[in-house]
Parts: structure tokens; C-alpha cells; sequence
């Protein structure tokens, strides 16, 4: 299998088009983002750590019988994914308060939420990325009933499973953003990336922070925590 033509490029990600019909190659980037991606910078690694988490997390949901895009990975810092057309919503799943909503609600960080918190937005750069409900999904055309009620029942499941299996390494998995698409054959597959970069870990024994909140707050190094964290992943899995 070998790579031929960029599919699409983004700050963090870039994904090429195959000789195998079915498959892509994504290619993690050493960009890091926050704040809409006013603010960016390359570090050295990052790339190789966010691609090594989301191939183990990927595997791990693989082997829990969720379907995802993952197949396998290809090199220090790429996957061979299934190549799916990506439905533009982004679900969110909180377990506790932190970034946007805090800033609604003006409740501090790290309130405990009674249950998990699901929200959608819209995948849509140009206009920030809107929070949307169901209804809005449907009416516009963005995904019916149906799908996101899959997308939200998968998320639930996948929060279930990542909180159990990051809390046996002592990380609290505070909250994070899901994406999905279809296959070929139309199966629904969770795509995309779930990394330090795209959730939010807190050190249970130190309340440390160990994701793209350490770059977005100027907390201090990021190479050493998702380092870190991959470690103990790979113990666990
Ligand atoms: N998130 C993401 N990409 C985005 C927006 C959010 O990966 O474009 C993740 C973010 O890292 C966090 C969760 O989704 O783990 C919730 O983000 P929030 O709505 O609090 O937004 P933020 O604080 O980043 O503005």
C-alpha cells in the first residue's frame, strides 16, 4: 500500500489518499493550536505522542467491539485509517467542568457534574464551530435524528470505557470531542484523533494537568506529560 495524493491538510493532521482504495494514511503534525489557532506553535515530538495515544485508545475501543476508522499504524507518527466521509459534528462529552463550560456557566473548573454532559457543535471553521442540538442537526441537514442519536449512544459508550481505563492508570478523564464518519459500506466508524491534544486528563494524585491545556494556559512543557501518559497507557493495554 503506498500513499499518493494529500486528501486534506489541517493544522494537526494530514491525511493522503492510497493505491488501496479503502485506506488513507494520516500523518501527525508537530503543530499545536488553541484559542481557534490564533495561537500555534511546532514542537518538536508532539506529532509522535498524539498519534502513538490515538493509536492505543483507537486499538482499545477497536477491541471492545465500538468500530473506528483505526487499522494499524504506519511509522513514529502515522496511522493506516479506513477512509470515511466525515459527518461535520463534533460531539463532546463532559464528566466534569472545564474550558467553554465554565466560561457559560461561570461555575469554577473542575466542578464535578452529577452525570456525563453531552454537547454537539457544528464541524464549521468559519463560523466558530456553533453549538447545535439535535433539532438543528436535523433541520439543516447536518445529521438526522437518527445519526446523532448513534453518534451521542457510541460517545456515551466510549466515555464509559475510556473513564474506567483512564482512571486504572490514576488520570481522570475530565472531558472530550468525538468525531465520526461512514465507510465505504456505510458503516458509522469513530474517526479522527482522541489524544492529549483533543481531551482533557487530570493527575489524580496531583490534580496536573496532562493535555493541550498545558500549552493553551502556558503550564509548562507538553513533551514530558504526553510522554508520560503514553507510558502509563502502554503498561495498561
Ligand atoms: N476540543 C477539541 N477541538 C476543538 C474544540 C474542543 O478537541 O476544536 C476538545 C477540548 O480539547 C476539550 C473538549 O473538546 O477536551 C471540550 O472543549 P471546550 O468546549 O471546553 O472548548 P475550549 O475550552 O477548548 O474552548
Amino acid at each position: 500500500m503506498k500513499k499518493t495524493q494529500i486528501l486534506s491538510e489541517g493544522y494537526t493532521k494530514v491525511v493522503y489518499d492510497t493505491d488501496d482504495p479503502e485506506v488513507t494514511v494520516i500523518e501527525f503534525k508537530d503543530t499545536v493550536t488553541a484559542f481557534r489557532n490564533i495561537k500555534r506553535a511546532t514542537i518538536k515530538g508532539k506529532g509522535r505522542l498524539t498519534c502513538r495515544v490515538s493509536s492505543l485508545i483507537m486499538g482499545y475501543l477497536n477491541s471492545k467491539g465500538l468500530k473506528t476508522h483505526f487499522v494499524k499504524e504506519d511509522g513514529d507518527n502515522g496511522q493506516v485509517c479506513l477512509k470515511v466521509r466525515v459527518i461535520p459534528v463534533r460531539i463532546i462529552m463532559r464528566n466534569a467542568a472545564a474550558g467553554s463550560i465554565v466560561r457559560t456557566f461561570g461555575i469554577p473548573a473542575g466542578t464535578a457534574l452529577k452525570h456525563p454532559v453531552v454537547e454537539m457543535t457544528y464541524k464549521n471553521n468559519d463560523l466558530d464551530n456553533p453549538i447545535i442540538n439535535r433539532d438543528h442537526a436535523d433541520a439543516l441537514g447536518i445529521a438526522t435524528y437518527q445519526e446523532t442519536e448513534a453518534m451521542i449512544e457510541t460517545s456515551r459508550k466510549v466515555n464509559s470505557l475510556l473513564c474506567e481505563l483512564f482512571a486504572s492508570i490514576g488520570v481522570q478523564l475530565v472531558d472530550f470531542k468525538i468525531e465520526f464518519g461512514y465507510t465505504a459500506d456505510g458503516t458509522m466508524v469513530i474517526t479522527d484523533e482522541i489524544s492529549p491534544d483533543t481531551c482533557r486528563f487530570r493527575n489524580m494524585s496531583d490534580g496536573r494537568q496532562m493535555d493541550r491545556d498545558r500549552y493553551r494556559y502556558d503550564q509548562g512543557d507538553i513533551i514530558d506529560t504526553y510522554q508520560e501518559l503514553t507510558n502509563r497507557l502502554e503498561k495498561a493495554l
